[in-house]
Order: C-alpha cells, then structure tokens, then sequence
C-alpha cells in the first residue's frame, strides 16, 4: 500500500481553490498497482454473500467493475443526473465542493439485494451517503462501502454506517 500511495499525486487547487484533489491516474497507469488494489478488495469480500457492486460515477466504475468480475457479481451504476437512460430514482447531496444528484436504474437492484459501495476516494462521505440511500429506495442492502483512498481529516466515515466503512490509504 505504501508503494500505492506514493503513486498517488496531489493536485493542489484542483478543482476550486484550497482542494488538495488525490489523482490517482498514476495509479491506473500501474498494472502491478491497480491489480493489487482489487485484489485486496477481492480477498477482503470473498467471503461475504453479495448480489452486486455498486459503482459510483465515475472513478467508483474503475475500480468497481474489475472488483465485480473478480467476485462474479453483477456491476451497478450510479451516475450523475442526466445520463441513466432507462427508469431511475434520484437523490440530491452536498459535495466537499459544490452540489449534486446522482441516480440510479429502478432495475438495478431487487429487494432483499446484498451490495457493496464502491469509489475512489472518500472525503465528506456525502457522495456515499447518497448512494446508501438509491440503494435502500430499491430494499436493497448496504454490507460495506469501499474506498481506495479516505481524507480521515474529513470525518466522512462518521456519516456512513458504523463499522462499514473499508479503505486501502488514509490521510490523517
Ligand atoms: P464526498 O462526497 O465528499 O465524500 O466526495 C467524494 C467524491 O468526490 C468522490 O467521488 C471523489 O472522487 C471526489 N472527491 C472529493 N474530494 C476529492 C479530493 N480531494 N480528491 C479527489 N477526489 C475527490
């Protein structure tokens, strides 16, 4: 992980004014890097009975969708608003930056499903936060929420259920 989160590079400004934003394309360009990302995750969740993995746009699709074909589960979406063509639920949130909404298919997920959350990066937890609740609108289930990176100076964990929370490198 150490060597993972040197590859990590801090853009400071990025996207607004006093964001240090974590780029983790280094990362992706890193085979041996990314591989081990998803593998961790892989072994972490073998056990676990899941019915999906549920992606958030749109770094969550990177790592979201190799996860899920290395535990032969189906790959969900959530996307922002305006881009899911089919029928869909919404949520609106506060970001560390701004607003959004954020949506999901009202055929992505049956009642009683066992899911796990997955993006790149957890900051002010809003973005999960939301996403916990498309999945709950469908009677679906939260098991964990995973992230590759976590900002812990941002308390974002303390939004999202207790002891669910999963990430690889922390930022104190
Ligand atoms: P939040 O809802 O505050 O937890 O924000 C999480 C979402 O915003 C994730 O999809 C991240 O990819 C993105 N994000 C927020 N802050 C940063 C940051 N400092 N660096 C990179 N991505 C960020």
């Amino acid at each position: 992980m150490e060597r993972i989160k040197a590859l990590v590079r801090d853009v400071p400004d990025f996207p607004v004014p006093g964001i240090i934003f974590k780029d983790i394309t280094p990362v992706l360009k890193d085979p041996e890097a990314l591989g081990t990302i998803i593998e961790e995750f892989r072994k972490k969740y073998a056990s676990l009975k899941i019915d999906a993995i549920v992606g958030i746009e749109s770094r969550g699709f990177i790592i979201g969708t190799p996860l899920a074909l290395a535990l032969k589960v189906p790959f969900v979406p959530i996307r922002k608003v305006g881009k899911l063509p089919f029928d869909k639920i919404s949520v609106s949130y506060k970001l560390e930056y701004g607003e959004a909404t954020i949506e999901m298919h009202t055929d992505a997920l049956e009642k009683g499903d066992r899911v796990i959350i997955v993006d790149d990066l957890l900051a002010t937890g809003g973005t999960t936060a939301a996403s916990i609740v498309l999945v709950e609108k469908l009677g679906a289930e939260v098991l964990r929420c995973a992230f590759v990176i976590e900002l812990g100076f941002l308390n974002g964990r303390k939004v999202l259920p207790e002891g669910k929370v999963d990430s690889l490198i922390v930022y104190d």
